[in-house]
């Protein structure tokens, strides 16, 4: 039985890993675009207005104090080398070869293996029926690699496709308006800023969620294939930032179709640090170790506690 409280799906090393390659990534998309715009840019002062420009229901007010000397064809080149580099940096490689595929990939990997290890320690059966290499080098396992690397990229691509379309009102307008190339810049910086915590929430709800699915799917196998009886134990992370729906199920079991219905309601799978565990059960539904489950559900008892006592505590500061 688990006992990490504080991170059950002990994932922190992976994300922080993908956090510092997507910080590399916009990093390089920043200094290659304000380059690119420095070099390509012709402009003459004139006298300067105040302007506005929405962008995604922001609101930028800035000076229009230049004349840009570009025509249209130059400006679309412009725009068409902008969404350039956001590709070359977010998507590049496409699908098969895709950089942020590999992390979920591994996190899928990781959550089999951590599936296959529980279902051993629990059942003798399951560990004479199952080896690990069967596993990973089984036709359902690569397919399901498959289908993580395509909804990963068709991610990526939605984020890079948003970011390339704020970029394109942002320098079209600026240019029609002929607004200050560095407040310009500016603005650019901000939607690229914007976009990178886009991509950093992205990541670990793909990550997380990768783990999770692997749980799943091997519970759902050991159940299908074996003929054994197996629930999954939802274990909240406990952090005191927690949603209370998400600790209410801490030490309760579920069946995989439940989980999976419960992910698809409320955004409950964004920035859930959650996890399941696949658990054996007896013929009556009810898992061996009572008492593991119990000490979990005391645990997710004292966190309502707690969190009442604080916000209490908030109110009288
Ligand atoms: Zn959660």
């Amino acid at each position: 039985m688990p006992r990490s409280k504080n991170n059950p799906t002990l994932t922190n090393k992976q994300i922080l890993q993908m956090r510092s390659e997507i910080q590399k990534r916009y990093r390089k998309i920043k200094l290659s675009i304000t380059e690119y715009l420095n070099l390509s840019l012709g402009y003459y002062a004139k006298e300067p207005t105040k302007t506005a420009i929405f962008i995604d229901n922001n609101l930028y007010v800035v000076n229009a104090s230049v004349n840009y000397t570009i025509d249209g064809n130059q400006l679309a080149r412009v725009l068409t080398r902008i969404q350039e580099i956001v590709d070359e940096n977010l998507i590049n490689g496409g699908i098969e070869k895709f950089w942020a595929g590999k992390f979920v990939a591994d996190m899928y990997q990781m959550g089999t293996n951590r599936a296959f290890q529980n279902l051993s320690t629990q059942s003798p059966l399951y560990s004479q029926a199952t080896s690990l290499e069967s596993l990973l080098f089984s036709d359902a396992y690569i397919r399901r690699i498959g289908l993580a690397y395509t909804a990963t990229f068709n991610d990526w691509k939605g984020l890079a496709d948003n970011l390339k379309s704020e970029l394109n009102s942002v320098l079209s307008g600026a240019v029609a308006r002929g607004i200050n190339p560095r407040e310009t810049a500016d603005i650019i910086s901000k939607r690229i800023d914007i976009s990178h915590s886009r991509a950093k929430a992205l990541a670990q709800t793909e990550q997380v969620g990768a783990l999770r699915q692997a749980t799943w799917d091997e519970t759902r196998r050991t159940q299908e294939e074996l003929g054994l009886k197996t629930g999954l134990l939802h274990m909240s992370a406990l952090k005191p930032n927690s949603r209370a729906t998400h600790v209410a199920r801490h030490g309760k079991i579920y069946t995989v179709e439940q989980v999976e219905e419960w992910y698809e309601e409320n955004g409950n799978r964004f920035n859930c640090y959650c996890a399941q565990v696949a658990v054996l059960l007896n013929e009556k539904g009810e898992p061996y170790n009572q008492s593991s489950v119990d000490r979990l559900l005391k645990e997710a008892d004292e966190w309502e506690e707690q969190t009442k006592r604080a916000s209490k505590n908030e109110v009288k500061t």
